[in-house]
């Protein structure tokens, strides 16, 4: 669990190159407490923004998407994050921005949802399952961890 104190302490979670692009919602308010991750798409859905606690830092990271077109028909494709396979253009191609002139893709849940999502999943009603979904959990997060300390922080 991370707490971030303040609208700046959040900006600064994101890379300089983001720091531009990040529009936080206008109902987010300081401070403010990041169990897993937290998520939001900007009004115009044209940017995706994830905040989560790195673990080998024990501090927040943040990271700026843009999401391609996406629709109804959209064939189904499985996010690179949590593997769910997911049709309706709920999965799609987002990108971030690796320097001013190259960007890296990949395929996810276009709302970042992932952890979210997990919680929503039926069937956690005796123990093996609930340890089942915080594996599952911490192997999302480990993804995203590694995917940004690989290619972004
Ligand atoms: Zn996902």
């Amino acid at each position: 669990m991370l707490r971030i104190g303040s609208e700046e302490e959040m900006r600064s979670a994101f890379r300089p190159i983001d720091q531009d692009e990040v529009q936080l919602p206008s109902d987010m308010l300081f401070p403010l407490l990041v169990r897993d991750t937290l998520t939001w798409i900007e009004p115009s859905g044209h940017r995706a923004y994830i905040v989560y606690a790195d673990p080998s830092k024990n501090s927040a990271r943040g990271i700026v998407f843009k999401r391609n077109h996406a629709t109804a028909d959209s064939p189904p494709a499985m996010c690179d994050w949590c593997h769910s396979v997911r049709g309706k253009g709920n999965v799609g191609l987002l990108t971030a921005s690796v320097s001013r002139s190259r960007r890296i893709g990949l395929s996810l849940c276009r709302d970042l949802n992932c952890i979210e999502k997990l919680k929503e999943t039926p069937g956690v009603h005796d123990l093996r399952e609930s340890v089942q979904t915080d594996e599952k959990k911490r192997r999302i997060l480990d993804r995203i961890s590694h995917f940004a300390r690989r290619n972004l922080f």
